[in-house]
């Protein structure tokens, strides 16, 4: 497929309104890395560092992680490789951890919840990627944010870890992004004293939209009664864009549905400017993107919207399929 894209590989996703849209790629494991070239992601959105926990029978060592995270930042080459800090519990159970009988695991100790009660994963998996940056920027963000203490708390512990590392006279980076991922409906109503000290946002659009709706996201049968373009799931999100428009902060969308095409053009029609996906998803994303104004998308969104439609999808599809 991606040889299908490849003549647009090297050039921008410009839509025909002039709108530039920052395409990335998900990835987590060192065999996603190839992708990043041939796919032509500018960067990586959301490196899911789970994975590489989860594909062992024991806790991996600092030392371990440490150059596993510099072979990330060595095949970027320089491109922007968003770190998320470990997304344990729900459904990701590490083999060598104490299983956790809870009702709803979704909706359990999970993610940045287990980070702060039991930090020392949290802050031995920051020092490694302290180490692997050797001075170069890094880019972190913490995973299930649910309110704006548990960001502050998090970012102590980075910073409390870049103390540390100055001490030691090791090498800390020259810049450090710290980011929280938006996954849950609270964080979008946080105060705008969050919004103002993050330094960007992601929105994990297959929680929010699982918790938005209470549908379980591994439940096929209540997860396909809602649908990502149902309007009031878009108003949320268009929400979340102006709060961080306001606030100057950038934000992300790093969920699947970046990577639909006809879900990536009303993600950036409502004012999305920068999506991260599998990398097969960017050439296809782009092809589209390229072919369309956003601004007549968004006309097309506003008025379906109006018109009490439950979802914006017949509107859209009808509109690129016959235009007008
Ligand atoms: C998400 O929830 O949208 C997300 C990107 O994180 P994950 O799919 O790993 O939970
Ligand atoms: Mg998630």
């Amino acid at each position: 497929a991606q040889e299908r894209y490849a003549s647009i590989r090297d050039l921008p996703a410009t839509a025909l309104c002039g709108n530039t849209i920052n395409l990335n790629m998900n990835a987590g494991l060192m065999a996603d890395l190839p992708s990043l070239p041939s796919s032509g992601a500018e960067g990586v959105g959301l490196f899911r560092t789970e994975l590489q926990f989860l594909i062992r029978n024991q806790m991996p060592k600092r030392a371990e992680l440490s150059a596993l995270y510099a072979r990330v930042m060595d095949a970027a080459k320089g491109k922007r490789v968003v770190f998320r800090t470990l997304d344990i519990g729900s459904d990701k159970v590490l083999p060598y951890m104490k299983p956790n009988d809870e009702p709803n695991p979704a909706m359990g100790w999970r993610a940045i919840r287990v980070g702060l009660d039991k930090p020392g994963v949290l802050q031995m998996q920051l020092q490694a990627l302290l180490r692997a940056a050797n001075g170069r920027p890094l880019s972190v963000m913490f995973p299930f944010v649910a309110q704006m203490t548990e960001f502050q708390e998090a970012r102590a512990e980075l910073d409390k870890m870049v103390e540390r590392e100055i001490i030691l006279g090791h090498p800390v980076p020259e810049k450090i992004e710290v980011g929280a991922m938006l996954e849950t409906p609270s964080l979008a109503f946080a105060p705008d004293a969050f919004f103002e000290q993050v330094d960007f946002l992601s929105i994990g659009g297959n929680d929010l939209k699982q918790f938005f709706f209470a549908a379980d996201r591994e439940n096929e049968r209540v997860r396909r009664r809602y649908d990502t373009l149902n309007c009031s799931f878009l108003s949320l999100i268009e929400m979340i864009v102006q709060r961080c428009e306001k606030a100057g902060k950038p934000v992300s969308f790093c969920g699947e549905d970046a990577g639909r095409p006809i879900e990536a053009i009303c993600l950036a029609a409502i004012g999305l400017r920068s999506l991260s996906m599998r990398p097969a998803s960017i050439g296809p994303v782009k092809h589209l993107l390229r072919r369309v104004n956003l601004n007549d998308a968004k006309d097309v969104i506003y008025e379906s919207r109006e018109r009490g439609d439950q979802s914006v999808r017949e509107s859209i599809t009808n509109w690129l399929a016959y235009g007008g």
